[in-house]
């Protein structure tokens, strides 16, 4: 790539910064997974402009991107619909703590795209939008404990952030695992209130709703495990939890945060057929900017329609955000958008199986054209569930990641989140993708 230095040896200014950064930001960070998410270590990079597929760092080295805001930027950065969209909106105020015309659009657009969004809400982050979901499910059901899965991440709120990566040591037995909380900080009550279930096990999640009749507010899911390696759901498994959270008077949270208007139209939702009762989305719904919404069938939401659940928040929906959502929407709505973007990731995915396969690198390639990422699987087989990540050669990973690096290919350095594809990825970037895929595979052996 034009102008990339021959090692990551050029990124002597980011380094500075962390090092000035320390001394004001707690850790020098601002969300606890950037410095694992965007290292090389020890020091992070700072990104200082971006533009379609490429982002630039503050020394000016150039990367292709396909961390991409955690797959916020969809339709590339700084796209010129919405910057030009953005600064009408700047030069007009941004935001006056009112309702307003973009929010109506935006949420009549994610009924028209979205199976189960009879009614809206929006918020500002994944996590907020999380905490709502969890909150119209527990006000609608008037029950409130919640089954979630071992290894699905649903944000850094108290309620759900329980067993998302526990160590082999306090995981506990593999049918029944321990409700581990994330961080120190998080009330015993909250922890008491969460049952963890493997993923993608039949067995074990019947024998779950039946410990536990008619007691689940909510259960929870990433559909595509994002942040357990972008693992797919094993066929029929989303079924039997809709069947099972029906038959049990339990809401169907799907955590679209990642998935939703990404991995097509409809989300996860309508790439399986399978219908929850509540989504979450965020990420490629803002485009880049903070917006997040929760959606769902009218009678969980009605109660909060009515007024009688309470949700708020100052910033939820501002015409800014609201208008990156709608100008973000009307693109992703266009299948033709969609499509490019599944076509780039199939073909990234196809070209890491390759180049394994060539050098007789174990791996496998999982999840979908839009979020995919490759583990180093002992017997090259994809990952099943969050346990199956134990046995991961993760350092092979991280050199495979820091060999991209060195060729301009920017992906997250965390093993277990995922590469994001954007629509705006020329033949030319792809073709160059690919060519560093296949030098790293090369200098791994
Ligand atoms: N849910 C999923 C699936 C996510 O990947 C994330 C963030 O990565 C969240 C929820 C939380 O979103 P946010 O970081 O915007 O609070």
């Amino acid at each position: 790539v034009a102008g990339h230095p021959p090692s990551l040896g050029g990124t002597a200014l980011s380094a500075e910064w962390f090092e000035r950064a320390k001394k004001s930001l707690a850790g020098g960070i601002s969300s606890s997974s950037r410095l694992t998410s965007t290292g090389p270590d020890p020091y992070p990079l700072y990104m200082s402009s971006g533009s379609g597929a490429r982002i630039r760092d503050v020394d000016g080295n150039e990367y292709l991107d396909y961390l991409l805001s955690y797959g916020s930027a969809v339709l590339g950065h700084a796209h010129p619909a919405l910057t030009e969209g953005l600064a009408r909106v700047l030069a007009s105020g941004t935001m006056f703590g009112t309702c307003n015309v973009p929010e109506v659009e935006l949420a009549e657009l994610i009924q028209e795209l979205v199976p189960c969004a009879e009614l809206v809400r929006f918020a500002n982050s994944g996590s907020e939008a999380v905490q709502g979901a969890v909150r119209a499910a527990r006000g609608a059901t008037g029950r409130s404990r919640l089954l979630k899965f071992e290894g699905h991440y649903h944000g850094w709120t108290d309620s759900l952030a329980i067993s998302n990566r526990p160590t082999p040591e306090e995981a506990g037995p593999y049918e029944a695992p321990r409700a581990v909380p994330h961080s120190p900080g998080i009330p015993a009550g909250v922890v008491d209130d969460v049952v963890v279930c493997p993923w993608n096990d039949p067995e074990a999640l019947k024998a779950v709703f039946a410990a536990h009749p008619g007691e689940f507010a909510a259960a929870v899911c990433e559909p595509i495990v994002a942040n357990n390696a972008c693992g797919m759901p094993a066929p029929g498994f989303l079924e039997l939890l809709r069947d099972l959270c029906t038959a049990e008077r339990t809401v169907l949270i799907f955590d679209e945060v990642c998935t939703g208007f990404r991995t097509g139209q409809g989300g996860a939702q309508t790439l399986f057929g399978v219908r929850p009762d509540l989504a979450v989305f965020s990420k490629a719904l803002g485009g880049g900017l903070p917006l997040a919404a929760f959606a769902g069938v009218r009678e969980v939401m009605e109660p909060l329609a009515s007024g009688q659940v309470k949700h708020g928040g100052t910033y939820n929906s501002s015409p800014l955000c609201a208008t990156a959502g709608v100008i973000t929407l009307r693109h992703l709505a266009d299948p033709a958008v969609t499509g490019r973007i599944d076509a780039t990731g199939r073909q990234i995915m196809e070209t890491i199986r390759r180049a394994a396969r060539d050098r007789r690198i174990p791996c496998a390639v999982q999840g979908v054209g839009a979020m995919f990422q490759v583990v180093f699987t002992p017997d090259g087989q994809p990952t099943r569930d969050y346990r199956d990540t134990f046995r991961l050669d993760r350092a092979r990973y991280d050199a495979f990641r820091h060999e991209l690096l060195l060729r301009g290919v920017h992906s997250n350095a965390y093993g277990l989140a995922c590469w994001f594809v954007s629509a705006a990825v020329t033949d030319d970037e792809l073709a160059r993708t690919c060519e560093a895929i296949e030098e790293s595979f090369a200098a791994l052996v």
